[in-house]
């Protein structure tokens, strides 16, 4: 199954919610976290009082999932803006994503051949590739994958492939990619690749899936090079 996705409509709408709130959140939620934690080691607490705490802790994790898959959607700061040809954001992305893929028997594979470059805000295109990766991660069963992301020039354009050995989609999850809050996940954001979406869009490439159920999901991005700066 193969589709173009691209529906500008959709995110106009983030873009102006997401400023610097996700960055301001992120620091109280983590104290929040720790005490929380703290408490529930603690014997004096009786059984449903355990449970208060544990409710707590759920639903603070849950605004932190968000936040990390929202975080770099700030406004775009100068000091962000780089001219390059995303070979730094893609090992940087490997790196961060190593831990979790091995926690999930998955190997990462990155190539890198592009010599094209383009400007882009380097905080924003590590979180698009990151949140690519981490879905790449999650499709995987129990007997892990095979994680690979490809970076090469394609009739002139910047290529991004990410691609997964994981569950797939089916085509009515392929037209539902993307809209906010969509997740087939239990504790899903539906939010990762609304960024994805909102990058591509903001650099004027496209996004294409192919996905087969039980096999695995490609997805593609095209990039045009500005090769001004
Ligand atoms: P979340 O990961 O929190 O569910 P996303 O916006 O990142 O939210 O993804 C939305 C949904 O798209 C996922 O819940 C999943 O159903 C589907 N999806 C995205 N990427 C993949 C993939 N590589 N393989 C299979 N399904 C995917
Ligand atoms: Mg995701």
């Amino acid at each position: 199954i193969r589709e173009k996705l691209f529906d500008t409509e959709r995110l106009n709408t983030i873009n102006q919610l997401s400023a610097s709130v996700a960055h301001e959140i992120r620091n109280p939620l983590t104290v929040a976290k720790g005490f929380l934690q703290l408490l529930q080691q603690s014997p004096s607490f009786s059984g449903e009082e355990k449970r208060y705490l544990t409710f707590s802790l759920d639903e603070v994790k849950r605004a932190e999932k968000i936040v990390s898959d929202f975080l770099t959607l700030s406004l775009p700061q100068s000091e962000n803006m780089v001219h390059s040809t995303l070979k730094e954001e893609a090992e940087q992305v490997k790196e961060h994503i190593l831990p979790y893929a091995s926690f999930h028997q998955v190997e990462v594979k990155l190539n890198f051949t592009n010599t094209l470059e383009t400007t882009y805000d380097r905080n924003q295109m590590e979180q698009c590739l990151l949140n690519l990766c981490k879905n790449g991660v999650e499709a995987m069963t129990e007997s892990g994958g095979m994680l690979t992301i490809s970076i090469f020039e394609q009739k002139k354009n910047i290529a991004v492939q990410i691609e997964d050995t994981g569950v797939g989609m089916s085509k009515d999850q392929l037209k539902r990619l993307g809209k906010p809050y969509y997740s087939t996940k239990e504790k899903g954001t539906g939010l990762g690749m609304l960024i994805v979406y909102n990058t591509m869009n903001k650099l004027g490439g496209t996004i294409e899936v192919s996905s087969q159920k039980g096999k695995g999901t490609t997805f593609l991005l095209t990039i045009p090079p500005n090769p001004t700066g």
